[in-house]
């Protein structure tokens, strides 16, 4: 089969269409990537036999490339990912180019390309993705998806609203019933600094191993998930949330927001556990 027209593929090239036609995704802003299962590395007719010494990487002339610090609960496995400098707008017509597959390796670091990235690198970014996905790893076994977006009214309110996760959860909680309930786990928030650093991948994913969205002060935001619909659908609930909280303030003196004991009786009714410590009862 084309892998083009593999479903997650597909939706991954979709989606990245959608978050830029939301404005989240400007010029080349974002990076995507997504775990495999094992069903769709099975469609894809990609097995772990037929390979070389160092485990999945084959020696059948499959172009490799060098990725460090793979961390070892994603050895062997398939990521999807998108190309460095790919443009969020052209991926459902240049899909070749600007997304790939690739086969992280068993033991060392030299991953094949499968499929895709014609032409084109992986997202510089990929090492941040792998450690991310593997700090989610560690609370959520179902973990698949890492997505980093710009979106707009994130972006907004980390210029005029509060500046910790605590105070960031609890001021996005207070402004729609939806809120407690798509993130009871809470929103991570980190303060400016230089992008690409291991300083913002170490903040970030301390705060990713009990969250799925962290906000990156004055620049985006990175958000996980089980499924691409989930992980889009969490940071479109965030970015609504804060819309709705900026919109509030422009338009005067805004109310208190749903109180603690409402956040308390939300969860209770649809069985959520809010972020322990966050709410007084
Ligand atoms: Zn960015």
């Amino acid at each position: 089969m084309d892998w083009r027209d593999l479903d997650v593929v597909r939706e991954a090239a979709e989606m990245c269409r959608t978050m830029w036609e939301l404005g989240w995704d400007e010029a080349n802003g974002g990076n995507l990537s997504v775990l495999l299962t094992e069903d769709e590395r099975r469609t894809l007719g990609w097995c772990a036999e037929g390979v070389g010494e160092a485990g999945l990487i084959p020696d059948d002339g499959l172009r490799t490339l060098t990725v460090p610090d793979v961390p070892d609960v994603l050895r062997g496995r398939l990521i999807l990912v998108t190309a460095s400098g790919s443009h969020f707008r052209e991926m459902t017509e240049r899909t070749d180019e600007l997304l790939g597959i690739l086969a992280l390796p068993v033991v060392g670091n030299e991953a094949a390309v499968v499929a895709g990235l014609r032409g084109s690198v992986p997202s510089s970014e990929l090492a941040a993705h792998l450690a991310t996905h593997a700090a989610r790893l560690e609370t959520d076994p179902a973990q698949r998806v890492v997505l980093h977006s710009h979106p707009t009214n994130v972006l907004a309110f980390t210029h005029a609203g509060p500046d910790t996760p605590r105070e960031v959860t609890l001021a996005l909680w207070r402004i729609i019933t939806e809120g407690v309930m798509l993130f009871p786990d809470g929103v991570g928030f980190v303060p400016w600094c230089v992008c690409g650093t291991q300083r913002i991948a170490d903040a970030t994913n301390e705060q990713m191993r009990t969250r799925r969205i962290v906000i990156w002060q004055y620049h985006g935001v990175l958000a996980c998930g089980d499924s691409l619909r989930g992980a889009l659908g969490l940071l479109e609930c965030v970015d609504k949330c804060c819309h709705v909280w900026l919109a509030a303030r422009a338009a005067g003196t805004p109310r208190p927001g749903i109180s603690d004991e409402g956040l308390i009786a939300v969860c209770e009714r649809f069985g959520l556990t809010p972020r322990e410590g966050y709410l007084s009862v």
